[in-house]
């Protein structure tokens, strides 16, 4: 695990606050000295799982996972330590040192040089598409109302049809083959030549938010299948990771961002003026996108085809967006055709004014009610006012709710008394519901509570003790001298522990610090989790020295009684009455030891 020095590793954990990374998955609610959330990791209805802010630690009650922002990180993106390293120290801006080892060393060189093929190959599209081959191309981007600003701006290129031209092109260039290969752009034949991907068409650079080209997609210009082909997955590029247009959208001065489908309708906004644009490359937005996006603006308008593909994109695009904590609004065009289309019949102020009157969730919501249920019968129109109503009783912001009540009892002919009336028998029952559910989830702690008890019962007695030992003298450094000599490391009964023991006393005895937060580093998810568990445990304590003897009296019994159970064996196997005698003296011994202890 360790490719990288203890320092740095420290520092990347030091410069991530866990309550920043926690807050860009979950939403965090102050409480006391910490902050609670539902648990990512388990399904749950009320919060058990918190984090320290202090000792950087976070855990679950529910779960018990738990550890520092590396376990977090790990957990969460599932990724393995060195990825959440070097994810956490792109975060805040920590170069990594050369990784001394050798894996690690051929997998960051490989990136490095298809970023440079990347590189290459976009440049070799560009000056196609200037040339003679590229007239073709060149015209129908022109048509499509793109001028040659833009085209330099988005990197725009042409892949002319033959098979071999780039691969050639590359291979000159003194790349090599097996990097072209895994570049995505090359294709390896069944003669083992290599043959290009994209051929015969309009060439789309995608940018990762730094300004690297990690991938292409390349676009047919008639109506032949596949229209879109992309680079598959690479040691650069990974499908849902990458924001097309993200690059230049994080420049612009609005404080939102508007999320399309296609490359087209992106370059047509941006053209427009609308500098903000984004595609999520894929019908359905991923989390991670969803971060990204939160990251950099307050809100998210959302504007897919109306299609049910795209409807379907849409709710799921709401849904991640609306967990992030983001604000969301939705764009529909009026006859349903896409950005791109939109704007070149109904130019770009249009469309400005479109973003500015685009739904909010509860607008869009009641907008999809009334598509489900035709209004030209008094069974759809009921139906339509019942689903407003529930909907209604599940808004939160008391203003907006008035203002659709006042709308709608207008445009259906109610009054307004009537839906308000509906609205409010939903949040009665609502309220009853709750209190119900209160009840019951009461009880459920308990019997949860119980139930966690009798699993740590289960869990080994002795390796428990040792592990609050260890937490505890973490804590309390100097209640370090009362242990050294009285448990050794040599004592303790698994290798994890000997292991930590080990560092933790050589740390004190040299008088320099340990902190466990630091420590559990190294340690796997499951591992740190437990550590994390004990030493919350530790902190109840209001006397840690009367803690620390009573800890250490129950690890002596747990030995003496380890030592009697051993004594009784062999004494139901020993003939030899002088051995008994001797055994059974030494049994003697034990038995008062653990009642003086006792
Ligand atoms: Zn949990």
């Amino acid at each position: 695990m360790n490719y990288y020095p203890e320092d740095v590793i420290e520092e990347v954990r030091l410069s991530n606050d866990l309550v920043e990374v926690v807050s860009e998955y979950i939403r965090l609610e102050k409480k006391g000295g910490g902050y609670f959330a539902l648990c990512p990791f388990h399904r749950e209805k009320t919060p058990s799982f918190s984090v320290e802010p202090v000792k950087q630690f976070y855990y679950c009650f529910g779960c018990n996972n738990g550890g520092n922002v590396f376990h977090f990180i790990m957990n969460i993106e599932n990724l393995d330590f060195p990825d959440a390293l070097r994810l956490l120290a792109d975060r805040a801006g920590i170069v990594l040192p050369e990784s001394n080892n050798r894996d690690e060393q051929l997998r960051i060189e490989a990136r490095k040089n298809i970023l440079n093929i990347n590189k290459e190959a976009a440049r070799f599209f560009y000056s196609c598409l200037a040339g003679e081959k590229g007239g073709e191309a060149l015209k129908y981007l022109q048509n499509r109302g793109l001028t040659n600003s833009i085209i330099k701006r988005f990197g725009l290129g042409y892949s002319p049809n033959e098979w071999t031209l780039l691969s050639d092109y590359l291979l000159r260039k003194g790349f090599d083959e097996s990097l072209i290969v895994q570049s995505g752009l090359s294709i390896k034949n069944k003669y083992g030549k290599l043959n290009d991907r994209f051929r015969g068409r309009i060439m789309f650079p995608i940018f990762d938010i730094r300004g690297n080209i990690v991938a292409f997609g390349g676009r047919v210009m008639d109506d032949s299948l596949p229209k879109y082909i992309n680079s598959p997955e690479t040691p650069c590029y990974s499908k849902g990771r990458e924001l097309f247009g993200m690059n230049i959208a994080k420049k612009s001065t609005e404080n939102k961002l508007l999320v399309v489908e296609g490359y087209m309708d992106v370059i047509s906004l941006h053209q427009a003026g609308i500098d903000f644009a984004v595609a999520s490359l894929g019908t359905a937005l991923t989390n991670m996108q969803g971060r990204i996006l939160r990251k950099y603006a307050d809100e998210i308008v959302i504007s897919y085809d109306s299609d049910t593909a795209g409807q379907r994109a849409t709710e799921r695009g709401l849904e991640i967006l609306v967990q992030l904590g983001c604000r969301v609004k939705v764009l529909q065009t009026p006859d349903g055709k896409d950005p791109d289309e939109y704007i070149r019949r109904n130019g770009a102020k249009k469309f400005k004014n479109l973003i500015d009157r685009a739904l909010s969730l509860l607008e869009y919501k009641i907008s999809l009610l009334k598509k489900m249920h035709p209004q030209d019968n008094p069974e759809g129109k009921l139906a339509f006012l019942n689903g407003v109503a529930d909907l209604l009783s599940e808004q939160d912001n008391f203003l907006e709710r008035e203002m659709v009540i006042k709308r709608i009892s207008q445009d259906y002919d109610i009054t307004e008394d009537a839906l308000h009336a509906e609205v409010e028998r939903r949040l009665r029952k609502k309220r009853r519901k709750q209190k119900n559910n209160e009840f019951y989830s009461a009880q459920n702690d308990l019997t949860g509570a119980v139930k966690t008890y009798t699993i740590r019962r289960q869990e080994n007695k002795m390796s428990r003790y040792e592990k609050m030992l260890l937490a505890l003298i973490s804590r309390e450094n100097q209640l370090y001298q009362k242990v050294a000599d009285r448990y050794p490391p040599s004592e303790f009964s698994d290798d994890t522990l000997k292991e930590m023991a080990s560092i933790l006393y050589q740390k004190l005895e040299e008088g320099s610090d340990f902190a466990l937060e630091e420590y559990i580093t190294r340690l796997d998810s499951e591992r740190a989790s437990s550590i994390v568990h004990m030493s919350k445990t530790i902190c109840n304590f209001d006397e840690p020295d009367k803690a620390l003897e009573d800890i250490l009296q129950k690890l002596e019994v747990l030995k003496l009684e380890e030592e009697k159970k051993d004594i009784l064996m062999r004494l139901k196997n020993i003939t030899n009455v002088e051995e008994k005698k001797q055994l059974q003296q030494q049994l003697q011994i034990i038995i008062r030891n653990i009642a003086k202890r006792r």
